[in-house]
């Protein structure tokens, strides 16, 4: 293991932890560490403007966990290894722009089938059709970003934005942007 992937894994037990102890705590603890989550999610440390969606990801990640146990392709759909780099887009060696793909690169118009597959996501905001989250680290660090990573998830998730490449060389494709 080298010391970036160290460096990724202790930080993703690190927010594991976090998420562990808010359940526990009754969705409280985030509002403890405060600006902490604010920044997390939002990349913001002004706690203040973003507390009302503290106790939203309460109801989100316990939803989402339910999913993760209960859907059988669930876990395996969105497992992430500790060691895995942050990523801001999908991994352009694996996935392309879809050739029908009719809207602008950096957005997934109507879609949102991704965000909300497992458990609706407290982060994606319905009336601007789009994620509030993006760029920041919960966004890099987990499944948002890197979306999508396998060639399953394109087919569960029936993604008409993304196609995977067969061919691993990625030359000459349009290069995935993983705005939602
Ligand atoms: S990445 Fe694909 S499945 Fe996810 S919101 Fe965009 S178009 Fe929909
Ligand atoms: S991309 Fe944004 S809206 Fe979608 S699941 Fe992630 S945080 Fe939620």
């Amino acid at each position: 293991m080298t010391l970036a992937e160290l460096r990724w894994a202790t930080f993703r037990i690190f927010s594991y932890s976090i998420v562990f102890v808010n359940i526990l705590t009754l969705g409280f603890f985030l509002y403890v560490i405060g600006p902490y989550t604010s920044y997390f999610f939002f990349g913001d440390l002004r706690f203040w403007k973003y507390s009302s969606y503290f106790h939203k990801y309460f109801f989100y990640s316990t939803s989402y966990l339910k999913s993760i146990v209960l859907k059988k392709e669930g876990f395996a759909l969105f497992d992430l290894p500790l060691t895995a780099p942050p990523m801001d887009s999908p991994d352009p060696k694996i996935v392309q722009l879809a050739k029908d793909w009719k809207q602008p690169a950096d957005t997934c118009g109507e879609c949102s089938t991704c965000c909300n597959y497992l458990a609706e996501c407290c982060f994606y905001d319905k009336s601007q059709k789009q994620c509030l989250c993006y760029g920041t680290l919960f966004w890099s660090f987990f499944n948002c970003g890197r979306f999508p990573f396998s060639k399953e998830q394109i087919s569960v998730l029936k993604c008409t934005k993304f196609e995977f490449i067969d061919s691993t060389d990625g030359v000459g494709v349009t290069p995935p942007q993983g705005k939602k």
